[in-house]
């Protein structure tokens, strides 16, 4: 049989842990609120049609994306026509049929993108939307009444559309102040005044809001970043209503090893030296598979000790300070466990300063996924 991949660098997704995260998410908002699996961005670096399915099997009963094209994808992967998907982002007019015809659910917030839409109907099947509106996190929505009342003129006037939903997107949820959040949620109950038609449903939970307020999430929760076992923020992580099981694991296998004196130096730029006899190992991943330059001075592990990464992070391979004489082969493991010790993606996240949603994000599309 073919091999799927040759290289001595994968990602390890632990789709267990993705059913639990699930399962735990729905026992806490209760059977009257449905899961949507967010999986844009090849569900956030994990891997869109293998996430995507397990979610379901796990109990979540919808699918959200950020873009038309991902939702096609699902489609073309295998992800049934009555699995209904809502993409998140905005979509051009003209491809309202055919979204439609593939039971793409999609986002309006304009009246004007309607008189487009309008255009090309009637249509084959009709569209459902979502009336997404801006509480204050300033992307996408409608803001008046006015616009508000104009998009439920236009969905009433015309049975090409159907209003499935409508909702909003909070900007703090995963910050202990709780005043924006509030500010938020009760414009979004000031908003939901105007609509004279109410749709089946309402929507206004990510994984913070769902994670920690239960009782404010209306009828869906838009579950992404706790779905693969990572807190929404640094604070949350002593909010957390119950235990999450983090999903994703990078692993790689030394390439080359060899002593070097001290003295000699390492990597472009030259820019480390060792002090004294060190054994040093090239490991395959480089800033192409997203492991960025400012990963040098981090740690990885190596039969379970921590070896630091020496030198400048090439395109390819990097250099890692051995404790030891080690053979060609040995694994060594860049986010996961080894022998009792374990680097997150937190704390991947927490030397190159940014949050925990991009690392899984930015390992490349390179680096062969391989699910557990
Ligand atoms: N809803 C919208 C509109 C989003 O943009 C996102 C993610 O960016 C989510 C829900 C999921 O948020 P989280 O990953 O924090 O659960």
């Amino acid at each position: 049989m073919e091999k799927a991949f040759y290289r001595d660098t994968w990602a390890e997704i632990d789709l267990d842990a993705i059913f639990y995260n699930v399962q735990s998410m729905k026992q806490h908002v209760g059977s009257h609120v449905e899961v949507i699996a967010v999986v844009k961005a090849n569900a956030y670096g994990h891997g869109d049609i293998q996430v995507a399915k397990t979610a379901l099997e796990a109990g979540a009963t919808r699918l959200a994306v950020a873009f038309l094209d991902e939702a096609l994808a699902l489609r073309k992967k295998g992800i049934s026509l009555d699995v209904p998907i809502l993409v998140l982002g905005a979509t051009n007019p003209q491809y309202a049929p055919l979204a439609a015809s593939q039971n793409i659910a999609l986002t309006v917030f304009r009246a004007d993108w309607f008189e487009q839409a309008i255009v090309y109907a009637p249509y084959e099947q009709p569209l459902n939307v979502h009336m997404k509106l801006d509480t204050g996190m300033g992307r996408l929505g409608a803001k008046t009444k006015e616009e508000v009342q104009q998009m439920i003129h236009a969905i009433e006037q015309h049975p090409s559309f159907i209003l499935e939903g409508v909702y909003t997107h909070f900007a703090t949820a995963d910050e202990q102040n709780i005043d924006y959040f509030s500010f938020q949620y009760d414009t979004f109950l000031h908003m939901l005044e105007w609509l004279s038609i109410q749709p089946p449903l309402i929507h206004c939970a990510n994984s913070a809001a769902g994670l920690r307020y239960p009782d404010r999430i209306f009828n869906a929760v838009r579950f992404g970043i706790s779905m693969y076992g990572l807190a929404p923020s640094q604070e949350m992580k002593s909010l957390l209503p119950y235990p999450l099981k983090e999903a994703f694991s990078l692993h790689s296998r030394l390439t080359h090893v060899k002593k070097v004196k001290g003295g000699e130096k390492i990597s472009y730029g030259a820019t480390y030296e060792a002090e004294t006899d060190e054994w040093i190992g090239t490991v395959p991943i480089g800033y192409a598979d997203g492991w960025l330059r400012r990963m040098q001075h981090f740690s990885v592990l190596v039969d379970g000790k921590r070896a630091p990464i020496v030198g400048r992070v090439c395109m390819d391979q990097m250099m890692i300070r051995l404790p030891y004489e080690l053979p060609v082969g040995t694994k060594v493991t860049l986010i996961g466990e080894q022998q009792g010790d374990r680097i997150s993606v937190d704390d991947v996240a927490a030397h190159v300063n940014t949050i925990n949603y991009e690392i899984p994000c930015t390992i490349s599309y390179r680096v062969p996924r391989i699910f557990l």
